[in-house]
């Protein structure tokens, strides 16, 4: 073969992979016809292939060397990769040489040939030409497979983080807010654990009910991570945790740590735990940095919301429910169950207990008796602050007999435990489906029953209302 006629060739296979690398997508293909073509246009030469990655290239190729990285690695490599220009050497076997070709592309390098092969070849202007082009066109068509991939990344985290932000403002509840927090992070981290830490308005830890940070190791660690976050601490991530005791949570290796902010002040913490070491990766970290704090607004929204709920229906003096509260409550039972009972307590003499020991004694007092109660009733139990001292507490789905025996109950430790000491008049109401009663006929019923306790001489439970024995 003439000259001219190589160069035809050379020319035949330049075009040969430029239609490949248009058609394929993968750069395990890319980097296979680069070898092909070499292996075609220098039969007798050994090439090495130093990729800056693994892209899931298959080592199957006779004949030919793969490597990874850039590290620790012949000095004329690493000049061609740092570089990014043809490096020539002559080897210390006569009559041959190497030639280092940068596989680059627009914006970097992304692996390096490495050709062992004749010195009349591997000198030769016209051959090194023909090799530069062919791993320039090589390193522009994996740049592109490089860009394509981190552009399908960047669409599919900014689809997630969007669908997050469209799922946390359609919720309104904490619960449900971190419920859904949970699922979007585990589409960034499968198996990742995630553990919400939020603080209250006195930047104290809430006990959000979960087992997991009842155990004190792991409440340690994550209240090292809240103090951490206090002190303007970035975000952070940990590979392996065997070296950070101080943050090492029970049967996990790794963990990312995302802090909540809303105006520059902290409101908790997002702690996501792995099993392995090295569980997650930096592109992980940056993406639930991002989601955490687009989510933040969602969950102090959230909180406030819940907050202003509570204020609604809660007693400022008692911490009990208001009346309003336990109003609905007893409509919405007598819609849906088919029986209920109310207590009605009036503390006894209490006009005395103000005249002699002063009104805050008097509100001391109404906290102790509510305390009280609270104690005694179980926990669907509705106690509510009826107004001044007059307390009331519904019992859904319980019969008379059993209301009067909470009643007495109640009265009996306020007899006995209060200080200064008072005592309650009590007066008991049942409804039950089959009757006409309504939310005013039960508590009429109470307030006669209660009315009764007092005539009576106080300090006692009454009954009132529909017969006992309907049931
Ligand atoms: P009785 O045994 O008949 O219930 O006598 P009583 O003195 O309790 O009489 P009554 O129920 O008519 O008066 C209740 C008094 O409770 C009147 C009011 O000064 C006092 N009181 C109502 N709300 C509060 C409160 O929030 N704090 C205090 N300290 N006193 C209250
Ligand atoms: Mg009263
Ligand atoms: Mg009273």
């Amino acid at each position: 073969m003439d000259a001219r006629e190589e160069q035809t060739e050379r020319i035949d296979l330049l075009m040969r992979v430029t239609k490949k690398f248009h058609i394929s997508m993968h750069a395990s293909d890319v980097v296979k016809e680069i070898i092909f073509v070499l292996q075609e246009a220098f039969p007798s030469s050994l090439i090495t292939l130093h990729l800056s990655q693994d892209w899931e290239v298959k080592n199957d190729l006779p004949g030919v060397n793969f490597m990874y990285g850039f590290e620790n690695i012949h000095d004329q490599i690493q000049k061609t990769y740092v570089t990014g220009t043809v490096q020539f050497e002559e080897t210390s076997e006569p009559g041959t040489a190497v030639l280092y070709v940068p596989l680059r592309g627009r914006q970097g390098v992304y692996g390096v040939l490495q050709i062992l092969g004749t010195y009349p070849v591997m000198s030769s202007e016209l051959e090194q030409e023909f090799i530069i082009a062919l791993a320039d066109l090589g390193g522009n068509a994996l740049e592109n497979r490089e860009l394509y991939e981190q552009s399908r990344t960047l669409v599919k985290d900014l689809q997630l983080l969007n669908e997050t932000s469209r799922l946390l403002n359609s919720h309104l509840r904490i619960d449900e807010i971190i419920n859904s927090m949970r699922i979007q992070i585990n589409k960034i981290v499968p198996h990742g654990k995630v553990v919400f830490v939020l603080l209250d308005e006195t930047a104290k830890v809430q006990d959000l009910n979960d087992p997991f940070l009842k155990e004190t190791k792991n409440f340690e660690a994550a209240l090292k991570i809240s103090k951490h976050f206090e002190m303007k601490g970035d975000a952070f991530f940990i590979s392996e945790l065997t070296c950070r005791p101080e943050y090492t949570f029970t049967g996990y290796h790794s963990l990312i740590a995302v802090p909540m902010m809303q105006s520059g002040k902290l409101k908790g913490s997002v702690i996501i735990l792995g099993k392995e070491p090295r569980a997650f990766t930096f592109h992980q970290f940056k993406l639930l940095q991002s989601l955490v704090e687009h989510s933040t607004l969602a969950f102090m929204n959230a909180a406030l919301h819940e907050r202003l709920e509570k204020m609604v229906i809660t007693d400022q003096l008692t911490g009990l429910y208001s009346r309003h509260y336990l109003e609905e409550c007893i409509n919405e039972a007598l819609a849906t169950d088919s029986v209920g009972t109310l207590l009605l307590f009036d503390i006894d003499d209490f006009k005395e207990v103000n005249d002699t020991f002063g009104h805050q004694t008097g509100d001391q007092i109404i906290i102790q008796v509510s305390g009280i109660i609270q104690a005694n009733i179980r926990c669907h139990d509705i106690a509510a602050r009826w107004g001044g001292e007059e307390l009331a507490v519904y019992l859904p789905n319980c019969l008379p007999d059993a209301g009067e025996m909470v009643a007495r109950r109640i009265s009996e430790k306020v007899a006995a435990c209060t200080r200064p000491r008072v005592t309650m008049s009590c007066g008991v109401a049942c409804w039950e489906k089959e009757r006409d009663q309504t939310l005013s006929s039960l508590f009429r019923d109470a307030d006669q029953a209660m009315y009764e306790a007092k005539n009576q001489g106080k300090n006692q439970v009454l009954y009132k209302g529909i017969p006992k024995d309907f049931s």
